[in-house]
């Protein structure tokens, strides 16, 4: 319905979509784990895209959260803490979560990553050992070195190392062949249940929200009825405006949220190079993650 006319609705406030209010992505990675920038980067770019606040949230790990919040300060940039933890999947697909507001290596949560990263580490040994078994060239150097580092290696670096040495087409290539789940050398790891993730969020003052939904495999009711699950286990919010989902899949996400009474969250997952359709802010130039989000999420936290 076109309305003619001044708006009357208060601008910068909460029911204002406009561009005078503030957005927000509370989804991203950094060389801490897959992504391409380092942590400081990241407030970098939230700032050029004019975000008022950016979570970090590496793949297991909170060693990014410093070094991106001393840049986010000098920009007046508010950098939120974050981590996101792969879990046990469910149906066909995985399941991912996000965990908000802690910073502390030695809370539960972070004691507890500390533990899946250890056992991640394994794995990347153990599927050294099954590449070259299957007659590829292929060294753990060589992988680390795609990663930049020790830390937060992952089957993406993997795939980025195939890719180099001609065992693969395309990182999708590497993980049809050999990365992914069932593939030639495929090595599982360590993952927590999603509700043991949501309770040692809130045991550290944090809160638990479902990534990318659409990830787990499940639509409809099956969707439906996994969110419910995730709702009573104390998550806070789903992830509905996500950097590659369509307007219906944002939309039906949102409808969701709202009937359990969770926070409808959104970010880009923005991973530099490795993801280059997917910018910080901004997405695919269609997110707009406004920053009231945020405050909702907060209000989530234990005590809060
Ligand atoms: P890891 O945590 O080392 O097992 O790697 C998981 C990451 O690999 C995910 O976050 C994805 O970015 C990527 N990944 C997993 N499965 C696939 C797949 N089938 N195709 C492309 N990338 C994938
Ligand atoms: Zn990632
Ligand atoms: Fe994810
Ligand atoms: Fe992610």
């Amino acid at each position: 319905m076109h309305r003619p006319g001044p708006d009357p609705r208060p601008t910068g406030t909460d029911r204002d979509p406009g561009s005078l209010t503030a957005v927000i992505d509370l989804h991203t990675h950094s060389t801490v784990s897959d992504g391409s920038d380092d942590p400081a980067r990241i407030a970098e770019l939230a700032a050029g895209a004019a975000c008022s606040a950016v979570a970090l949230t590496d793949h297991d790990s909170l060693a990014g959260i410093d070094a991106a919040r001393k840049r986010a300060d000098e920009l007046g940039v508010t950098l939120v803490p974050g981590c996101e933890v792969s879990c046990v999947p469910v149906g066909s697909g995985g399941v991912h979560v996000l965990v908000y507001f802690v910073d502390d290596e030695g809370s539960a949560l972070g004691t507890e990553l500390g533990r899946l990263r250890q056992d991640r580490h394994q794995r990347n040994l153990a599927l050294i050992d099954r590449l070259v078994a299957l007659g590829i060239p292929v060294t753990y150097d060589q992988v680390v070195a795609v990663a930049g580092g020790e830390e937060g290696v992952g089957r993406p670096h993997f795939a980025e190392a195939l890719v180099a040495v001609g065992a693969a087409e395309s990182v999708d290539d590497a993980f049809e062949r050999y990365l992914a789940n069932g593939r030639l050398a495929y090595v599982p790891k360590g993952r927590l249940n999603p509700a043991d993730v949501a309770q040692l969020a809130l045991a550290s003052g944090g809160v638990a929200v479902l990534a990318h939904p659409f990830s787990t495999g499940l639509e409809g009711v099956g969707l439906a009825r996994f969110v419910g699950e995730l709702a009573e286990a104390g998550f806070g919010g789903i992830e509905a405006v996500y950097g590659r989902y369509s307007p219906r899949q944002r939309q039906e996400l949102g409808n969701l949220a709202r009937r359990f009474d969770l926070v409808a969250t959104g970010g880009s997952d923005y991973h530099g190079r490795t993801k280059p359709d997917l910018a910080v802010g901004t997405g695919r130039g269609d997110l707009k993650v406004h920053d009231g989000v945020l405050a909702r999420l907060e209000a989530r936290r234990p005590g809060a």
